[in-house]
């Protein structure tokens, strides 16, 4: 399994090779359910043997452990592929329903994603092949026998149940890579992988429902809910893809406003200040003269020029021409507004016209509020004065992770 979004509340337990290695808390109750189930399992194998009564609880331990083992390998599949094509990899999380690896970003060509999706259950069958064949080697030793076996067969089921074709299963991403070499549309390719998630997601949920009310197995809920996990991810990457295509699709000009004042470049600071540092306008100064943008006004400038000089100087000399300032063309693309909004200290980024006039400004607040008037998304009261008053993104509208998902490295 892959994820980009990393789990909160997890327990650091150490690295390899610079990856951060994570444990939910989640994983302890599966540690112990694994190795109770485990013993129990043994002590069923031991029985008419001379044991101690301990060596069964230690045994179904040791076997926990190397399923533990196992999923860790199985991520670092992924993750060793990931770091060869030179993304970063931020976490690997072992959690209630297998491990996670948190990529950086996606990769440059289908072809290397379906390299990093098909790394994890190559992994596991390596794994399911040779503790077999050590298990075969150790027939004689029934109770080493048992546990290789079990452990390999454990390996193979991960590797199965891993390429079910949904996100967020690698299998997901598998089917992501195909659609996208196919079609050449990445956002397509993650479009059907997490339709086809949210349905196998579903069919999970049924099909265990079903078990549960025909045979009254328990069983069936398990299943039940590791369908709802796959659902409710394969949805989270459904929004995902959406989002990414309207960061895609949008433009600066469709997210700008004239939010901003045009001011007389002759006009001296003195007067700047009665007129507007009194009663601020919220948007952005820009002054003209001559019929020409001489560029951006920034009031706090005025803290570095004695107030006995205000009189004497005009806008003119305070001024940050146009080509100077960090600015976006009317036709950049969304994603790319997010990212350069994120690297400057003004709260609103100036739209430059091709003719090189100002046509508008930009700060989170308006991209918060298209995004949200195009995908029906209700934001929370007060929301866009926060967002407005020098607040983040909100929690579950994460631009700039989202952007930066589609800046190429
Ligand atoms: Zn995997």
């Amino acid at each position: 399994m892959r994820e980009r979004i990393v789990m909160r509340s997890s327990w650091r337990i150490g690295s390899i090779r610079e990856i951060p290695l994570y444990i939910d808390p989640s994983w302890l109750a599966i540690l112990f359910f694994i190795t109770a189930l485990n013993a129990g399992e043994v002590q069923a194998q031991l029985v008419g043997d001379n044991n101690p009564p301990w060596l069964s609880s230690f045994m179904g331990f040791l076997m926990a452990l190397l399923l533990f083992a196992s999923v860790l390998l199985h991520e670092l599949g992924h993750s060793l592929v990931a770091l060869s094509q030179g993304i970063k990899v931020n976490s690997i999380t072992l959690f209630l329903f297998g491990g996670m690896a948190s990529i950086e970003r996606e990769s440059d060509t289908p072809l290397e994603s379906l390299k990093i999706a098909v790394a994890g259950p190559a992994v596991s069958l390596v794994l399911f092949a040779s503790l077999s064949l050590l298990g075969l080697a150790v027939e004689n030793l029934p109770l080493w026998h048992y546990v290789l076996m079990d452990v390999a067969q454990i390996n193979f089921i991960l590797a199965l149940f891993n390429v079910i074709p949904g996100m967020p299963l690698d299998g997901g991403q598998i089917l992501k890579s195909v659609v996208w070499h196919v079609t050449g549309d990445r956002l397509k390719g993650l479009r059907w992988a997490s339709r086809s998630g949210q349905i196998m997601g579903c069919i999970g949920i049924s099909l265990g429902l079903f078990l549960v009310l025909l045979t009254g197995d328990l069983g069936g809920a398990w299943l039940s809910f590791i369908g709802w996990f796959i659902f409710k991810n394969a949805s989270a990457y459904n929004r995902l893809s959406r989002l990414q295509e309207g960061l895609l699709s949008l433009t600066a000009a469709s997210v700008m406003t004239k939010d901003f004042k045009i001011l007389k470049a002759d006009r001296s600071l003195e007067e700047f200040t009665r007129e507007y540092i009194i009663n601020p306008h919220k948007g952005a100064y820009y002054a003209v003269s001559g019929g020409r943008y001489r560029g951006l006004v920034r009031p706090s400038d005025l803290q570095s020029i004695e107030r006995g000089q205000w009189a004497g100087k005009t806008l003119l000399d305070i001024v940050h021409p146009l080509d100077t300032i960090v600015s976006v063309p009317e036709n950049a693309p969304l994603f790319q507004v997010i990212g350069v909004l994120d690297t400057i200290t003004d709260k609103k980024l100036t739209v430059l016209s091709p003719a090189g006039a100002v046509a508008g400004v930009i700060d989170k607040a308006d991209i918060v509020k298209t995004i949200a008037a195009k995908y029906d998304i209700v934001l929370q009261e007060g929301e866009i004065d926060r967002i407005k008053s020098g607040g983040q993104y909100p929690s579950y509208l994460p631009l700039s992770a989202v952007a930066k998902t589609l800046t190429k490295k």
